[in-house]
């Protein structure tokens, strides 16, 4: 294999930004995919990224910038975050969504989508986005795509930059290899969810949630780069996601081979009750908050319940607001009475009846005692509409959050948090912008900003 400018490792939504922007400032660029396919969880994904200040925004009438959303991420990180990696994604969101447009991204907008909070999700179809910057990747002339090629370990030059990357390809029998990184390595290759070993060493309480995201994505880039000293962090921030769907259902352990999916009633205003038919959380909490909830009830199970007030309220995308969409697909129950639901669910009719009975009188009375969520958040908050719904649903390990410590420029920090340099990093694998929880909609955010900034700063 000969050598390159840089080498991007992974073929998700981060590795196809950093690819692109790196081509188009002057770079030859190889770009790295383990798996059969490019796309990794990026094109699992429901679709949201967090952009503050845009066009879609004002034409909305919702005016915000990103000072706001510093606050915003920082308040729900609560203050954890690391300030230098949180200011990269203000130094490039904004280009980045103008320059995503541009080359073919298509994002709406609905202010209302998480009521009472600012919206600032920015939804796309599933997997467009990384699609449209793959097509675009492919098309540029310095680009090579190499899929079914995993890279192992990553070299270090007698000065101990990162120079180049080991790498085998599936459909070879060379062995190992080495090739070239004049100018750096990107590292793009994801979480670490489908890692027990990785799972069972920085968060062991989410070995038993339903395993979501890219099939490949093993931790392999933090390990490349722990090898080398990297710092971590945010390791112990790891939290499933409320809201997985159960394809099966009513068998939980079985998927039947079909993929997981996320939805959220809860946030148009559904509640959520235990195997007991009893509330036992504030819906109106992240989904992030929810989980750990979740995970002490029986089964570990859930189901949003909801009428058609709020079946209306779906979208097409992002896809966990696409309720119609589920309904179509079976993962969500429907029937014309709370009977006839609870027949479904296998839910105590009297129980369920007495639940929504109560949660209706909290709406009436525009308080929530029991839980405290803001019920007059909606027009008409009853459940009270019929047909009645209810998606049966679990903790799903679908991104893990934490990872290499980055600069501004995203180049990798070792633990003395000096630069490892000719090594940059993008996208899930990074740790440190979240800090203690995450702000939805800023996996795929995080994944095509920073991809977009660590391509500048290597082609640079
Ligand atoms: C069901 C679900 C819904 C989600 N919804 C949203 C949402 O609406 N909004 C949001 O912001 N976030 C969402 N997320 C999170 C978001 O999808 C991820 O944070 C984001 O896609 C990560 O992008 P990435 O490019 O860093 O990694 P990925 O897209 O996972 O790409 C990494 C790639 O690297 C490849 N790779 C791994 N190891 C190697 C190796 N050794 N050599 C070569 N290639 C390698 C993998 O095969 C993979 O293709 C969701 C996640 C899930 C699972």
């Amino acid at each position: 294999m000969s050598d390159y400018d840089v080498v991007v490792v992974g073929a998700g939504l981060a590795g196809n930004a950093a690819a692109l922007t790196a081509a188009e400032a002057g770079a030859s660029v190889l770009l790295l995919e383990k798996g059969e396919r490019y796309g990794g969880t990026s094109v699992k994904a429901g679709g949201g990224l967090v952009f503050a200040g845009t066009d879609l925004q004002t034409a909305a009438g919702v005016s915000d910038n990103g000072e706001r959303l510093r606050e915003a991420l920082l308040a729900t990180g609560r203050g954890q975050n690391d300030p230098d990696t949180v200011q990269a994604y203000l130094d490039h969101q904004l280009d980045t969504y103008a320059w995503m447009r541009e080359r073919g991204v298509v994002f709406d907008y609905h202010a209302d989508l998480q009521p009472p909070h600012l919206n600032r999700l920015h939804g796309t179809a599933p997997g467009q986005a990384t699609d449209a910057l793959h097509t675009r990747a492919l098309a540029h002339p310095d680009v090579t795509y190499r899929p079914r090629c995993r890279a192992l370990r990553l070299r270090r030059g007698g000065d101990g930059r990162v120079d180049g990357v080991s790498v085998v390809a599936a459909d070879a029998d060379r062995g190992e290899e080495t090739v070239g990184a004049r100018r750096g390595v990107v590292l793009a290759s994801g979480g670490f969810a489908r890692s027990d070993a990785l799972v069972r060493t920085f968060a062991p309480q989410w070995l038993e949630a339903t395993r979501m995201g890219g099939a490949d994505n093993t931790g392999d880039g933090l390990t490349m780069a722990w090898a080398l000293g990297a710092g971590l962090a945010d390791m112990a921030q790891v939290e499933a996601s409320f809201g997985a769907s159960v394809p099966n259902f009513p068998d939980l352990d079985d998927t039947g081979g079909a993929e997981p999916k996320l939805l959220y009633a809860n946030a148009q205003g559904a509640v959520i009750v235990n195997r007991e038919a009893r509330r036992f959380v504030n819906e109106a909490l992240n989904y992030k908050q929810i989980s750990g909830v979740c995970a002490r009830q029986t089964d570990g199970l859930a189901f949003q319940v909801f009428d058609q007030r709020i079946m209306d309220r779906s979208l097409p995308h992002p896809l966990p607001s696409d309720f119609k969409g589920a309904l179509a697909e079976g993962r969500v129950l429907a029937a014309d009475t709370l009977a006839g639901l609870a027949a479904l669910t296998g839910l105590d009719e009297a129980a369920l009846t007495a639940t929504l009975a109560a949660y209706n009188s909290y709406v009436e009375a525009g308080e929530d005692p029991d839980f405290g969520r803001p019920v007059t958040a909606f027009d008409d908050g009853r459940i009270a509409v019929a047909p009645f719904y209810a998606y049966p649903c679990r903790n799903g390990l679908t991104t893990t959050y934490c990872g290499l410590t980055v600069d501004r420029s995203l180049r990798v920090l070792d633990v003395f948090g000096e630069p490892i340099e000719g090594l940059y990093a993008a996208g899930e694998v990074v740790g440190g912008f979240h800090g203690a929880a995450y702000y939805s909609g800023t996996g795929l955010g995080k994944a095509a900003v920073l991809g977009r900034g660590a391509g500048l700063a290597v082609a640079g």
